[in-house]
Order: C-alpha cells, then sequence, then structure tokens
C-alpha cells in the first residue's frame, strides 16, 4: 500500500495519514513533521526551513527532495508508506517519479482530501497542538485551549506560528499557485482518488478506505 494525502492546508491530511498507518501498520512520513522535528533540534535543515515555514511559504525543492528520498530508500518504507506534505510542487512530483522507479514503487494512489475554503480557515485557525508529541486537537470540537494542557500528556498547547489568520492567507495562496498543479499532474496519471473531507474524521477515514479497497489495488 502506498499512498500520497493530498490536500490543501487544513483538510486533514496529518489526522487521516495517522488513522490510516495505523489501519494498514505501514510507516507515515509527513514532511511537515519532520520539518518542524528538524527545527526544533536546529540541524542545517531546520534553520535553513524555518524562515519559510514561519512565513507559510514552501521550502525549497532541493532540500524537501534529499529529505523524502532519505526516509524512502530506507528499509523502513520497503512494504508500503503514506506521504504526508510531500509533493507540494510539480519538480517534487516528477522527481518522486524517479524515486518510485528506483525503489520500485509503480503501483499508487493519491489520495485528494477536498474541503470547503471556509471550513479550511475555520480549521486552521481553530488547531492547537501538542508541542511534545505533535498531536492536533480542535478548539472547536473539544474543550481545550492555547497554553491549556494536551488532553493526553498535560503539555501547555500551541498555535503552530503558521497557524496565524495572515500566515494561512498566504499558504493559501502558495497552495492554489504550487501545489494545486500536482493534482493535474496526478490526474493526467489516473492514480487520484478524492474524498470529501468536509465530515467528520470517522466518516472521511471510511469513505477513504472504501474507496482503497475498491481499488483492489
Ligand atoms: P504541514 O505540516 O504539512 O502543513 O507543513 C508545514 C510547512 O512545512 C509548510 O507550510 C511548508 O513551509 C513546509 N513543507 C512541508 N512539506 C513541504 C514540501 N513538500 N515542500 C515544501 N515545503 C514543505
Amino acid at each position: 500500500m502506498k499512498l500520497l494525502l493530498f490536500g490543501a492546508p487544513g483538510v486533514g491530511k496529518g489526522t487521516q495519514a495517522k488513522l490510516l498507518a495505523d489501519y494498514y501498520s505501514i510507516p507515515h512520513f509527513s514532511t511537515g513533521d519532520m520539518l518542524r522535528a528538524a527545527v526544533a533540534a536546529q540541524t542545517y535543515l531546520g534553520v535553513q526551513a524555518k524562515q519559510h515555514m514561519d512565513g507559510g511559504r514552501l521550502v525549497p525543492d532541493e532540500l524537501m527532495i534529499a529529505m523524502i528520498r532519505d526516509a524512502l530508500v530506507g528499509p523502513t518504507a520497503k512494504t508500503g508508506f503514506i506521504l504526508d506534505g510531500f509533493p507540494r510542487t510539480v519538480p517534487q512530483a516528477e522527481t518522486l517519479t524517479v524515486i518510485f522507479h528506483d525503489i520500485g514503487a509503480s503501483v499508487f494512489t493519491v489520495v485528494n482530501i477536498d474541503v470547503d475554503p471556509e471550513l479550511i480557515i475555520k480549521r486552521l485557525s481553530s488547531r492547537l497542538m501538542c508541542p511534545n508529541d505533535g498531536k492536533i486537537f480542535s478548539s472547536e470540537l473539544m474543550d481545550v485551549r492555547q497554553n491549556g494542557p494536551c488532553p493526553a500528556c498535560g503539555t501547555p498547547l500551541i498555535q503552530r506560528v503558521d497557524d496565524r489568520p495572515e500566515t494561512v492567507r498566504e499558504r493559501l495562496e502558495v497552495y492554489n499557485a504550487k501545489t494545486a498543479p500536482v493534482l493535474t499532474f496526478y490526474e493526467k496519471l489516473g492514480v487520484v482518488v478524492t474524498v470529501d473531507g468536509n465530515d467528520t474524521v470517522d466518516a472521511v477515514n471510511l469513505n477513504i478506505r472504501n474507496k482503497l479497497r475498491a481499488l483492489k489495488r
């Protein structure tokens, strides 16, 4: 099972990727999580990436491609994987085709999660993160607040710098300009499955699994 989760910021890629990784017992590679870990550890990559991430811009392709190539050629990706947040540009998608060829991953599916733009803004502005383990919570759906305790471990919850309203606008513009064309790239290959992401987490998850089962890939 090789899946690429695709969609605008805030459609629930990370949440769904974690659930699917558990369900299919395959590794989940989130480029956003990998970058945030690099920023926290102040590695060379983290220092380079931080300025772009905080501004809501994309991290340069060459850094991203090196990172994802390292993850996919490793032994953990042999039985399958879920990519969440990659590719985000057409050059990244083109290079991923070469990497897939190198690792023999000829059959894969792009899961496109589609959510109404107004709901995306609402979700991002109410999204809180636990800095300890990266878990995501919604102040719309749960009784959680910024600086309040993480329901799982008690660490004070934070709002991601790039979830602030002014940065969200920039991220959505970047998505439309640079990332949306990636969907057209994969549609031409006939590998896209689109699911309605406006529903609850569980309903969207069931919908994805049903669509994947129907594909029998
Ligand atoms: P995410 O957690 O997926 O929303 O990613 C957070 C931020 O990390 C993005 O807004 C980008 O700045 C950066 N990022 C993550 N994945 C990529 C990628 N494939 N290409 C470029 N930048 C990325």
